[in-house]
């Protein structure tokens, strides 16, 4: 534990806390405030939060992601209703059937995906396959910006996914656990990239940005979010100290900061990205569009490369996935390109 490690990417969780979140966290533990979110902490976050997003939106913040989704979900939807999400969603995939479980039974209908993104013309077919009263009807749309494999919707195409869930009555909610990448990486403002495109609740990380713990869930309608507060409670996401959940979002939005982070991550994976492009044997299973950068290599190659040590994940087509956050050292991650050459070039000469 006393030595420092050398720093992986094998998630964006394996990042430390950011500067701004944690000034604002050791901020806000110099004496003590009002509990259970009735502090000034919670209430400049809220605020903060509403400037940023331009828009007089109602503002939770809760422990992680997984709850923020699956108790934003149950809001939009009733027990007997269905919630539309491509096949690769984290909600499907990550979250142990918790949207089920916090919305009583809503049935998740999946539709299979390139690379994880819905596209109007799927939601329209899954949602007017069926209109009896056997099959659990469809109430909300969930898109992950960027997508688990580290794509990105275009602002047209969330604008047209919204304009389709108009036309069949349904709810669009976003899942924005790298929601900062997403605006660095498209240069939009928050704002465009949700209400004003015809997203209707956000849940936005607040985690892989950099800080400890946290995400904020964003109502837009404030209608939606009637009753959220007892929501949180029941499901033990009520933090009682709830300004060190908050302080930090006032930290990183001071100035912009979190977009300043998420670009960083974004350059990281793209540096990466344009070596593999040069490498012979290896190849990029999707276009680096944020921060995650998702490289084919033949098992030999992997192999060879967790022999020098790297960590990495390979849970989406077998491709093996590295993340960058906000504390990318670009050294290291030249290093990462250097092994994978090597490794690549070595493998190349035995075959
Ligand atoms: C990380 C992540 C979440 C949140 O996960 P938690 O571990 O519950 O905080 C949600 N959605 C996506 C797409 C994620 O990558």
């Amino acid at each position: 534990m006393t030595t420092k490690a050398p720093q992986q990417f094998a998630s964006d969780n394996y990042a430390g806390i950011c500067p701004a979140a944690l000034d604002a966290m050791l901020a806000a533990n110099a004496g003590s405030a009002v509990a259970y979110g009735r502090d000034d902490w919670t209430q400049a976050a809220s605020d903060a939060m509403r400037a940023a997003f331009e828009a007089d939106a109602e503002i939770f913040f809760v422990f992680n992601g997984t709850a923020a989704n699956s108790l934003a979900l149950a809001s939009l939807c009733r027990s007997y209703q269905s919630i539309i999400a491509a096949d690769l969603a984290h909600i499907e995939t990550d979250e142990c059937g918790a949207p089920e479980f916090f919305s009583n039974g809503a049935k998740l209908l999946t539709v299979p995906t390139q690379g994880g993104k819905l596209t109007p013309d799927a939601i329209t077919a899954i949602a007017t396959s069926r209109d009896d009263i056997h099959f659990p009807k469809p109430a909300v749309v969930t898109i992950t910006q960027p997508t688990e494999t580290g794509l990105l919707y275009t602002l047209e195409e969330i604008r047209e996914i919204a304009a389709t869930c108009r036309r069949l009555s349904l709810r669009l909610h976003m899942d924005g656990a790298r929601f900062a990448q997403a605006v660095a990486a498209l240069g939009c403002t928050p704002a465009d990239m949700t209400w004003r495109a015809g997203v209707d609740v956000l849940c936005c990380g607040g985690t892989k940005g950099g800080m400890a713990i946290g995400e904020a869930v964003v109502f837009f309608d404030r209608a939606l979010a009637d009753g959220f507060d007892y929501r949180c409670k029941q499901a033990g996401q009520l933090a009682s100290k709830m300004r060190f959940l908050s302080a930090p979002w006032v930290g990183v939005l001071t100035e912009g900061r979190w977009i300043g982070y998420a670009r960083h991550a974004n350059a990281a994976a793209r540096r990466l990205g344009a070596r593999i492009e040069a490498i012979d044997g290896v190849s990029l299973l999707f276009p680096v569009q944020a921060n995650a950068v998702f490289v084919v290599m033949p098992p030999a190659v992997a192999s060879a490369l967790r022999d020098r040590g790297w960590v990495f994940y390979e849970f989406i087509g077998g491709a093996a996935r590295f993340m960058f956050a906000w504390d990318a050292d670009l050294a290291r991650v030249d290093q990462l390109a250097d092994d994978l050459a090597s490794c690549a070039g070595a493998s190349g000469r035995n075959a």
